[in-house]
């Protein structure tokens, strides 16, 4: 039972190359500290080009920002409606919620874990017949854990009700639908380079849109300044860049993505040999049409007495930090009484009250995932 003098494993820890701090040098030599430069320009450049759409991109101080912009440039205020998958990030609402927004929330598909086309198609339909239906300024579909959403589907749904889809591709950089990656897909899509990402600029967000939506994004997010020769300003903006210091960190990030999904997916790869004959251990599945970066390892315990917050608290007895899956939206407080469409009985929540994330960082040794693996295995004997 001893954790010895092992040092903690971690949920997703920064994993770095090398090729970072090299690129951060860089900065420093030419002294671009600030504002903005050469590494933000190259960052957003090659961050459409890896996800391949047509698309611009605005590099952000993080995905939430990124998030805020998408939602202001939808034009969500007071007593819109915003239709979001249920098993999330409450990053993914904040914004809209501080915005006044309404929300309706989605169940997941038990097949992908991601919103259900089928539940977010009855809860458009309600709202169109409850003459709500332009009201109805966004749907967030989100890519969980890596794996990417039932794209065609949903888009299928959303332009049958002529609404914009935001895809929330925070987990999800590199991942595949039907081969596009992650990020490729509605008018609006968000990259995270937070801490615990599959890369990390420390801290930082990517907004991708066609190139007007992206120019008028960029605008909001420097001080909204009017072209005059001094400070005018028709409307106020934030303050929401990503540093030249930070983009020369995602820069030398990038240079190694595939290597990163190929350690995760090797990652989950031995949980899911190791650990997936268990009695009523399951894990996250896979549809044909997805290729997942398996950003977290996720799986469900399907056992009477045991939960994943008993499971959490003995693998944290050995130091090592694991995590419950999402608490679904429509279970939290602050969004008491918010509608809920179902996809069959309640699958977010089951995904919740059964689901665990386990250690999942690329640069984790074989010694490191051996000892979660015996854990896991002790806390369900
Ligand atoms: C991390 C995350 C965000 C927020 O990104 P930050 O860069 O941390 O602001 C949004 N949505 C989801 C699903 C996330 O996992």
């Amino acid at each position: 039972m001893s954790t010895g003098s092992r040092e903690r494993i971690y949920l997703s820890p920064p994993h770095m190359s090398g090729d970072e701090i090299k690129l951060v040098s860089d900065a420093f030599a030419s002294n671009w500290i600030a504002p903005l430069g050469p590494h933000v320009e190259a960052f957003e450049r090659e961050t459409a080009e890896y996800v391949g759409r047509p698309c611009s991109a605005l590099a952000l101080a993080s995905g939430t920002a990124a998030l805020h912009l998408a939602f202001e440039l939808l034009g969500v205020g007071r007593g819109d409606v915003v239709v979001c998958a249920s098993l999330t990030f409450a990053a993914t609402v904040a914004p809209a919620y501080h915005k006044g927004a309404e929300f309706v929330f989605i169940d997941s598909e038990p097949e992908s874990w991601n919103m259900s086309p089928r539940a977010l198609d009855a809860a458009l339909s309600d709202l169109a017949s409850e003459g709500r239906g332009d009201r109805v300024k966004a749907v967030v579909a989100v890519d969980l854990y890596g794996q990417t959403c039932d794209m065609d589907s949903i888009l299928a749904v959303c332009d049958r009700h002529g609404v914009p889809v935001i895809e929330d591709a925070a987990e999800s950089l590199g991942s595949l639908y039907k081969g596009v990656r992650a990020g490729g897909f509605g008018k609006f899509s968000v990259l995270s380079y937070n801490g615990n990402k599959i890369i990390t600029t420390s801290g930082g967000g990517m907004l991708l849109s066609d190139a007007d939506s992206i120019k008028r994004a960029r605008f909001l997010s420097t001080q909204a300044r009017d072209p005059a020769p001094w400070y005018q300003h028709s409307t106020l903006g934030w303050n929401y860049r990503l540093s030249n210091i930070l983009a020369a960190i995602g820069r030398g990030q990038m240079m190694h993505i595939q290597e990163r999904i190929e350690a995760r997916r090797r990652v989950f790869d031995r949980y899911a040999a190791e650990l997936g004959s268990l009695d009523g251990v399951n894990f996250m599945p896979e549809p044909e049409w997805s290729h997942s970066n398996r950003w977290l390892t996720a799986l469900t315990i399907d056992r009477e007495g045991v939960s994943p917050v008993d499971v959490v608290a003995r693998l944290e007895e050995r130091n090592i930090e694991a995590r419950p899956v999402w608490k679904p939206m429509h279970m939290q407080p602050v969004f008491d009484g918010a509608r809920y469409y179902a996809h069959d009985g309640d699958v977010s929540r089951r995904l919740f009250e059964r689901g665990l994330c386990l250690p999942s960082g690329s640069a984790m040794t074989q010694e490191q995932q051996g000892a979660v693996i015996s854990a896991v295995k002790d806390a369900l004997r």
